[in-house]
């Protein structure tokens, strides 16, 4: 679990912006929901034979001996939270998005940790494969935005309760004749949960199923269909993607169009964003029987794609350095007055010498620096250096707030 410190927080900040204005431009409206949930809503929703609810979840009883579980993921809150709020009954179509720590108990590497933190959007009560088509493309997007390159949306089908069973069925087989090369994990539930082994990750399970049947072979037609309009959709707008139907996703409650957005740069941990269609889920959840889609970003990752740094940290407009105490008082007053009114100003509070005021200037990165002198105050003047031309000029201190806040943006 990691500390986020000053110097890569901007990142975040900016990747969190970013997602917060693309978002909103597509009709999203952001949903907190708790970091705690029951633990029975993510061993039903996420499956009981996933890697999740076998080994990853962090859970305990709280003192009532309720058993309750930090969330590993975002989807089986929000859609709890949409159930038990009957937002259907305010707008048949629910489009959301969250942001926060999710809870994993995996074992740490880069671009994986026990605490993480997603970014995904969700969309509640729209089957049209248009929809498939709008939040991919939406994910896409997102990613032109904040300028990560180096990805390839990744797009499967696993079918639906209608033409599942038979694939499984003739996946099944096919790993029953391959058992001996299979790892204990796949062996123990190749039954139960035969699309888990293709996505395991250890190379003599992943050597066995080179050959396995494909799950686009065994769609019904209506999922065949579906299928195909998503991809049309998705050429029509423009949205690059490949076909990956070995892509099975570590949940179960993923019906139809799934994906992932992956990248060859971070090693094995190479999925930066995931999602798919989960038509099923809020009806096994004790709510009305709608579709539902969404997506969950990987914030670590992106922002080991994005490179720390990336974001220019917080740099003072103006910086005041004053020589005695009368002009310290009067730099206070000043610099007091510009930060209500929207400017980034700074100074050396332990009244220093000039030489140390302006080292702390430039540790900062001020882009200005005004230096007010004793006799120059009683003169109604000071000197006003500009880092980048590195000039400096004396100006008069009549005025001089609204000087200094001229040509000023607003802060975002
Ligand atoms: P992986 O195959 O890498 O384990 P996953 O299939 O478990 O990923 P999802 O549950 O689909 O991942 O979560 C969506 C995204 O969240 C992933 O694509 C990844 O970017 C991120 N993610 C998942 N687990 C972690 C983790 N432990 N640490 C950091 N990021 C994670
Ligand atoms: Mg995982």
């Amino acid at each position: 679990m990691n500390d986020i410190l000053p110097g890569e927080i901007e990142t975040w900040q900016f990747l969190e912006v970013e997602a917060r204005r693309i978002f909103g431009t597509y009709g999203f409206s952001e949903i907190r929901v708790p970091l705690v949930e029951k633990t029975e809503l993510f061993c039903r929703s996420i499956g009981e034979t996933t890697d999740i609810v076998e080994k990853e979840m962090y859970t305990f009883n709280d003192k009532s001996d309720n058993s309750l579980t930090l969330r590993p993921e975002g989807t089986a809150p929000v859609i709890r939270s949409f159930i038990q709020n009957k937002l259907h009954t305010k707008d048949p179509v629910a489009k959301l998005y969250y942001m926060g720590p999710m809870f994993r108990y995996e074992r740490p590497q880069k671009g994986r940790y026990r605490q993480f933190h997603q970014i995904g959007a969700e969309v509640i009560g729209i089957e049209d494969p248009k929809i498939d088509a709008q939040v991919l493309t939406m994910l896409a997007h997102y990613f032109d935005a904040v300028g990560i390159k180096d990805v390839e949306l990744q797009l499967n089908s696993l079918g639906c309760p209608e033409c599942r069973p038979a694939y499984r069925e003739a996946l099944i087989g096919f790993l029953e004749a391959r058992l001996n090369a299979l790892c204990d994990d796949c062996r123990r539930r190749y039954r139960t949960n035969p699309l888990r082994v293709l996505d395991c990750k250890v190379p003599g399970c992943k050597e066995a199923t080179i050959e396995a049947p494909s799950v686009l072979d065994h769609l019904c037609v209506g999922c065949d269909e579906h299928f195909n309009k998503v991809q049309g959709y998705l050429r029509n707008v423009g949205t690059p993607f490949t076909i990956n139907a070995r892509m099975v996703r570590g949940l179960d409650y993923y019906t139809k169009t799934t994906f992932e957005m992956v990248t060859n740069s971070l090693g094995s941990q190479n999925a930066v964003a995931a999602g798919g269609r989960y038509d099923g889920l809020i009806k096994d959840l004790g709510g009305p029987p709608l579709p539902g889609i969404g997506f969950a970003m990987g914030v670590e990752r992106l922002v080991l794609m994005k490179g720390q740094g990336c974001v220019e940290p917080n740099r003072p407009d103006l910086f005041l350095a004053a020589l005695g105490d009368e002009a310290a008082c009067y730099a206070f007053g000043l610099m007091s007055s510009l930060q209500r009114r929207g400017l980034h100003a700074e100074m050396e509070y332990e009244g220093k010498s000039l030489k140390a005021q302006l080292r702390r200037a430039d540790k900062l990165q001020a882009r200005r620096v005004l230096i007010i002198g004793g006799d120059e105050l009683a003169r109604r003047e000071a000197q006003l250096r500009t880092m980048e031309s590195s000039s400096q000029e004396t100006i008069s201190l009549n005025g001089i707030e609204e000087f200094l806040l001229a040509g000023l943006t607003p802060a975002p």
